[in-house]
């Protein structure tokens, strides 16, 4: 037998309505810069067309769970987002209708290994392994979307050992939530269950072996993981 080889067999994720309701997580998709000043602290243009990712579904880690980090990184940053929760599927989704395809929010984080994303950015190599590693994506429950009312006004938090680090409104996002949805639905046909990550604002930072992340975003919902 493989060493390793029965790490979480039933590795199924879901997202988790305050309501009850479970839904299986399908693609994740995931939006890079898409906050100025993020843009900005890390050095890179502001793109003109949405800059988009994946991570496997395998990535999601719920409340109380860890992020572990991997050897192959001495540098894990955070990355607070607002998490799209696709509910009816489409594809060429006008911006006009995008609406009715979001079944809520959630609060996530973007786990990214820096060291690894820088090294792939020198070298022009895809940003898979750096993003999207066992652990890499923490998701909140998950809340309606008729129950948060505007996408675009709220506060995103994330705070460290106790320490806040990110703290910045959605109303900050370059393309948003609509343009987003339609955008995403020219290129992958979107199914129920598919999360889109928003991208972060600045302030991202690393994080260390013992650290306690709480991510924040008021009347979306709160997210605790540690750091292993
Ligand atoms: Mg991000």
């Amino acid at each position: 037998m493989m060493r390793g080889s029965t790490f979480q067999t039933d590795a199924m994720k879901s997202v988790r309505f305050v309501d009850g309701e479970l839904i299986p997580v399908g693609k994740i998709l995931c939006l890079g810069r898409n906050y100025p000043e993020h843009a900005k602290e890390m050095n890179a243009e502001v793109p003109s067309a949405p800059v988009v990712f994946m991570k496997p579904s395998t990535a999601i880690v719920e409340e109380g769970g860890s992020v572990m980090i991997p050897p192959i990184s001495t540098d894990v940053h955070h990355e607070v987002e607002l998490v799209i929760v696709i509910g009816p599927g489409g594809r060429n989704i006008s911006a006009a209708r995008a609406m009715e395809h979001v079944a809520g929010y959630a609060v996530g984080l973007d786990m990214t290994l820096r060291d690894v994303q820088a090294d792939a950015k020198r070298k022009g190599l895809p940003w898979t392994v750096a993003k999207g590693f066992d652990t890499s994506a923490p998701l909140s429950g998950a809340v309606r979307r008729a129950a948060v009312g505007d996408p675009h006004a709220l506060t995103l938090e994330l705070r460290v050992n106790g320490t806040l680090r990110q703290r910045a409104s959605t109303s900050s996002m370059l393309v948003r939530v609509p343009e987003i949805v339609a955008y995403c639905s020219t290129i992958f046909t979107l199914e129920t269950g598919d999360l889109i990550f928003t991208g972060t604002p600045e302030g991202v930072g690393r994080v260390v072996h013992g650290d306690r992340l709480e991510a924040l975003i008021a009347g979306v919902g709160s997210l605790t993981v540690g750091v292993v």
